[in-house]
């Protein structure tokens, strides 16, 4: 039986038919407009788009799952979208009104954990803790194949968990977040204080001698040609990732542990180097459990396939 994901950014909006198998059958996407009607109208229109020229109807599908960022309440509603000014608006409740199916919500770091633990890298284990490495570092959890979403299904907030006691200060309003560490953005602060103290690092030829071009490449793109600077960097944001991973394991001891966002680009040569900082550590002590640790494969498709996902739920 198909499903519908809808994975809403703060750019645009994509919605996908997704099969069983958590494969993406027919993709239609959406601009983001300036108010919330809009916008669900854009999706309505989609929906609606998407069902006939794929021959079907509405009750032929399980349901539609959304992901979407900021603070949802139980009952579906976006409480607070920053980016996109919405406050209190009532997508799930809309929708259920308008298509008469089951409709489920929950937020981006959560349906790209749930993605990959039902179709991605870790779709062979039943519990699996996942940190998103973006702008801010998202977090989610899944427990016997079921999301966890703490109290009033708000999310967790992995991000927010202290790495450095009075640390780097935090958007939350706390200092040293694993967040203010792990990071893109995080990374990139990293990288362009150790160019600034090291004038001949390669890392200045990487960016055309212009500081402002800095970004989470730079630093692991030149550690591999050998640039010593971006070498410690990288060692260092690896330190902070990794002990950052070892808290995770230790709490929820998952049998899969998954580095999402754009870092995780980096495929085998982050976690490589993850791995063997947790190894040493024993992830906390001699004949603990070892978790997998991997990194994302799903990508761009994840938002949806993870949307769809929350209908397995
Ligand atoms: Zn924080």
């Amino acid at each position: 039986m198909l499903s519908i994901g809808i994975d809403i950014g703060g750019m645009s909006i994509k919605i996908g038919l997704v099969d069983e198998n958590g494969k993406i059958v027919d993709i239609a996407r959406e601009k983001i407009a300036d108010s919330f009607e809009k916008v669900l109208a854009g999706i309505e229109k989609q929906i609606d788009f998407l069902l006939s020229k794929n021959n079907i109807t509405i009750d032929k599908v399980k349901g539609i799952g959304i992901g979407c960022p900021g603070m949802l309440s139980k009952d579906g509603i976006v409480e607070v979208f920053p980016n996109l000014g919405w406050k209190n608006a009532p997508l799930v409740p809309l929708l259920k009104d308008r298509y008469k199916t089951e409709v489920r919500i929950s937020n981006d770091a959560n349906v790209a954990t749930l993605a990959e633990a039902y179709y991605g890298v870790a779709k062979d284990y039943n519990d699996v803790v996942m940190f998103t490495l973006g702008t801010g570092v998202g977090g989610g959890v899944v427990i016997d194949k079921k999301l966890f979403e703490g109290g009033d299904k708000k999310g967790t907030e992995l991000g927010h968990t202290t790495l450095i006691l009075g640390g780097v200060p935090c958007k939350c309003g706390r200092r040293g977040c694993l967040e203010s560490y792990v990071s893109a953005t995080a990374l990139i602060r990293q990288t362009k204080a150790a160019m600034n103290k090291d004038p001949k690092s390669k890392m200045w030829d990487f960016v055309g001698g212009d500081i402002e071009k800095v970004d989470g490449r730079t630093a692991f793109e030149c550690s591999k040609t050998g640039d010593k600077t971006a070498i410690k960097v990288i060692n260092k944001f690896v330190a902070y990732l990794s002990d950052g991973i070892m808290n995770m394991l230790n709490i929820f001891r998952p049998q899969a542990f998954i580095i999402g966002g754009g870092i995780s680009g980096q495929g085998d040569y982050l976690i490589d180097k993850v791995k063997k900082y947790c190894k040493k550590y024993h992830y906390g002590y001699e004949n603990a459990p070892k978790a997998e640790i991997f990194a994302a494969k799903l990508g761009n498709d994840a938002g949806i396939i993870g949307a769809a996902a929350l209908l397995n739920q």
